[in-house]
């Protein structure tokens, strides 16, 4: 296969458009779809010297992949990582990150306002593995310091956060885990590469669930991790290839061909949703809230110098509690009821009943998640039409 023009030289819209494209001898424009399980050799020599890792090339899609070679590298690219794997979903990545990088008797430290399920894995998960976790808040970096113990490996965080929208801190908190001799996991989901960038800010890791905003349109599942080259060569590296949590290459061409629009949409949605959470602010019936780019949210100047736009979610409580807000939601014609998020269309889930059910009540109450906290998910439909949806929905409830 040729290799690719002049990569490296070429700016973050560039690298969004061509990065890691590589072309078969037809020459084709578009990054070819490679779907294959394994790979043929020319001699049994040749077989032979690739197993040794003499020979560049591939050997079975467990391993790796063309096609998902070429998302991996475009990622790296808009991330600024070092290296990148991608991963069947995005919990497969955080999964992959914690099983890779910690042993027994290891501690890890997380924000408290998390996705579910990566909640799950550290309380259920984890601890059958003799790894504890300290949770704490995610603002209070007094917290982060006072949970460090001399086993504390990894600190993990999201941000912004789902579905309460905190910002966290990242250059400070990836100090207090460098002191500690620790890795920070910073989960990039809800921003992606193209309004923000943990790694500029001193993350040692970063997690994507592409299945949102990096694809787009809701159709297919990904994850990605990116990485410093001593976290995939001692820890990362052998164990994706043995434990398989590998991406269908069919799923990485989804995802690397929408990394090409990703800057457009995340504009747009960023611009969408700022617009709907100002619509929102103005009714009667909503009591509070919660978009980065929105002077009155908590975190809002730190919002600012760590992202390029605020992204595509809104949280927003409406007063009445789970009744109100199970009525605003099947009063509604065009915003679809979905847990899914980073979709072209705008959808909105009751987290207390559906994400983040699974939590006691008390990490709820202490990941801000009250009876009437709703998230949308704005899309890139025509604004006017989502405030009226909005509008009618909410004389309802
Ligand atoms: C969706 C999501 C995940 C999990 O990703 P999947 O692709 O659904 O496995 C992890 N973290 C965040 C912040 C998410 O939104």
């Amino acid at each position: 296969m040729a290799t690719n023009k002049k990569p490296g030289k070429w700016r973050k819209r560039t690298q969004a458009v061509r990065g890691g494209q590589v072309r078969t001898p037809f020459q084709e424009t578009c990054e070819p779809l490679i779907f294959t399980a394994g790979y043929a050799y020319e001699a049994a020599e040749e077989a032979e010297a690739r197993f040794k890792g003499e020979s560049p090339g591939y050997q079975y899609t467990r391993l790796s992949n063309p096609t998902v070679s070429m998302f991996e590298e475009r990622m790296a690219l808009l991330e600024g990582a070092p290296a990148a794997r991608a991963t069947a979903t995005g919990m497969a990545a955080v999964t992959a990150v914690f099983l890779a990088g910690l042993k027994t008797g290891d501690h890890v430290v997380s924000a408290n306002a998390l996705f579910g399920s990566c909640r799950y894995v550290m309380e259920n998960v984890l601890p059958r593995f003799g790894i504890t976790t300290s949770f704490v808040n995610g603002s209070d970096l007094d917290a982060w310091q006072a949970a460090i113990k001399p086993t504390t490996r990894l600190l993990f965080l999201e941000t912004p956060s789902n579905p309460t929208l905190q910002i966290i801190d990242i250059a400070a908190v990836a100090k207090i885990a460098d002191k500690a001799g620790a890795r920070l996991v910073v989960d990039n989901a809800f921003a992606s590469p193209a309004l923000q960038r943990p790694m500029e800010f001193g993350a040692h890791i970063v997690v994507h669930s592409s299945t949102k905003f990096i694809d787009g349109q809701g159709r297919a599942m990904g994850g990605v991790i990116l990485c410093k080259q001593d976290f995939l060569d001692e820890n990362l590296h052998q164990f994706l290839r043995n434990t398989g949590p590998t991406i269908s290459p069919f799923n990485a061409w989804l995802h690397l061909k929408s990394l090409e629009t990703l800057e457009l949409r995340m504009k747009q949605h960023s611009e969408n949703a700022l617009h709907v959470a100002d619509f929102l602010a103005g009714q009667k019936k909503v009591a509070r809230v919660l978009y980065p780019f929105r002077p009155d949210h908590p975190q809002h100047n730190l919002a600012k110098a760590q992202m390029d736009g605020g992204g595509g979610v809104v949280t927003f409580e409406v007063e009445g509690g789970k009744p109100a807000a199970f009525k605003l939601a099947n009063a509604l014609g065009l915003i679809d009821i979905s847990n899914n998020l980073g979709d072209s269309k705008s959808l909105l889930t009751h987290p207390e009943t559906t994400t983040h059910q699974k939590l006691t009540p008390e990490a709820r109450a202490e990941a801000g998640i009250t009876s009437g906290l709703l998230r949308l998910s704005v899309g890139l439909e025509d604004t006017d039409d989502l405030c009226e949806d909005l509008e009618q929905a909410l004389k309802v409830a």
